[in-house]
């Protein structure tokens, strides 16, 4: 394999050389989980979950994806709707792997929850202090930004512009205005856990390095994430597991995705700007919102309309129309490969623009053949590719039949109209209406008259 990856610390694509021969380590800043992924939460899921598929071609990957179930804007969440916090990260984790699997995108080796992680964390800020990286100050326990030489490269930025420039008014219990949390105290109705320095709770940027550290090594491979993470986050978690470790490079790939955004600006929760992933599966087919998403280069930024969707759609309708029809042996299809070329593409930092268009090109050879076997073996490679970039996971019959409309097949409508049918007969109107509501929420409308019950997709 030559892959080539754009590492964001040496700010150029360089080749990709694992620690150790054949295998990969790989973590990616999984969700903050006190409400409903939007599609610019999905773009890194997506993307790398392409590079994860790329990877384990080649290699043993092991890949890490978190999750973030302590936050204050979790406490925040709770405290807002009277709920308790286990039951909102609960929701919301399933409705995070529900959604990202609605996209295509394969469940990560390991899902380590920071809250699994506490111990691990007071063990790291510990080994920080006794190193001479952090000290403790009325509760808090603070990263010295100050004794970490390498404190901005991968940001690039430097500290004594930072400091400088800073208008940050200082917290008393800090000795530099960036130094930052590792451990801070929490009021009793607040999550917290018995620590040296009280009880208290984990800053955010400690919880990746320890949940890092404990499932790949001092070392790993690849770290993923949003550009947004840059700076603080992956900054901070840089300098934690370097002093932490006497130096050890944290991360030797440091892979950023570009901002999804709509009218140019920036998808955010903060913002208020947001499509819910939950909400357009409901009437658009996963496989469409994720090509739509795989359609710029991860690092490019990718503006977001009604047109990126239905050009999407397009494109999946010229790649299931030139598969229809053609019956592929199990044998054949196992044994096929995806070309070369498109590998080449998504090899060249993950172009998958680029392998798109090499999949197109499959697609017109196969259009083209005339003869039996070639369309078979051009079939069973379009099929090998569609495995590859997460795509092409239906029948082509029931995609045009519109069975991946929503996240129910028509077959499911129609089983789940026979049951509410036969529930109504035995006067068993809760289920009845229990089944309506989830027509409804699929954005399936049903109708009944004397001649029985018919549906439309809202
Ligand atoms: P959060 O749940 O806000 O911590 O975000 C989860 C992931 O989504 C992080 O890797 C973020 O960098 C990424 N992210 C958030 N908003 C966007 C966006 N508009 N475009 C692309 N990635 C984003
Ligand atoms: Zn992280």
């Amino acid at each position: 394999m030559t892959l080539q990856l754009h590492d964001t610390l040496q700010g150029k694509k360089v080749p990709f050389v694992p620690l150790k021969e054949g295998e990969v380590t790989m973590y990616l800043c999984g969700p903050t989980v006190y409400n409903f992924a939007h599609i610019g939460n999905a773009r890194p899921a997506v993307v790398f979950d392409l590079l994860a598929r790329l990877l384990r071609r080649s290699y043993k990957l092991t890949f890490a994806r978190n999750i973030t179930d302590v936050d204050d804007k979790i406490n925040a969440a709770s405290i807002e709707s009277g709920k308790p916090i286990e039951e909102i990260t609960a929701r919301y984790i399933k409705a995070y792997n529900d959604d990202m699997g609605a996209l295509g995108v394969s469940p990560p080796d390991l899902e380590p929850r920071a809250t699994h992680h506490i111990g691990e964390m007071i063990a790291m800020i510990e080994k920080l202090i006794d190193k001479g990286f952090a000290y403790e100050a009325e509760g808090h326990v603070l990263f010295d930004v100050s004794s970490n030489e390498s404190y901005g490269s991968l940001s690039k930025r430097d500290l004594r512009e930072m400091i400088a420039g800073s208008r940050v008014e200082v917290a008393p219990y800090k000795k530099a205005a960036h130094d930052f949390v590792l451990w801070k105290p929490s009021t009793p109705e607040l999550p917290g856990w018995d620590s040296p320095w009280g009880r208290g709770r984990p800053g955010w940027h400690i919880e990746c390095s320890a949940m890092a550290e404990k499932h790949l090594g001092d070392t790993i491979d690849i770290h993923a994430g949003g550009r947004d993470l840059v700076f603080p986050h992956h900054e901070n978690e840089m300098a934690q597991s370097s002093c932490a470790h006497d130096g050890a490079p944290f991360a030797r790939y440091w892979l950023h995705n570009g901002f999804l955004s709509m009218d140019q600006t920036k998808m955010s929760k903060s913002l208020g700007n947001v499509l819910l992933v939950h909400e357009l599966i409901k009437t658009i087919p996963g496989e469409v919102i994720r090509l739509a998403l795989l359609g710029a280069h991860y690092k490019q930024p990718l503006d977001w309309s009604a047109e990126t969707l239905e050009s999407a759609r397009r494109m999946l309708d010229r790649l299931y129309g030139a598969v229809q029809g053609i019956d592929v042996p199990t044998d054949i299809r196992a044994a096929a490969d995806v070309p070369e070329s498109l590998v080449a593409a998504l090899e060249d930092d993950l172009n998958s623009p680029k392998a798109m268009a090499e999949f197109f090109a499959l697609a017109r050879s196969l259009n083209k053949a005339t003869d039996e076997d070639t369309k078979v073996q051009l079939a069973a490679q379009m099929y090998a590719c569609g495995d590859l970039m997460g795509l092409l996971q239906t029948d082509p019959d029931s995609w045009f039949a519109g069975h991946v409309e929503g996240n129910l097949s028509s077959d499911d409508i129609e089983s789940l109209i026979a049951k509410r049918n036969a529930a109504k007969a035995n006067r068993d109107f809760a289920t009845a209406d229990a089944i309506r509501d989830q027509l409804s929420e699929a954005g399936v409308t049903i109708q009944d008259s004397r001649d029985g019950t018919t549906w439309r997709r809202s």
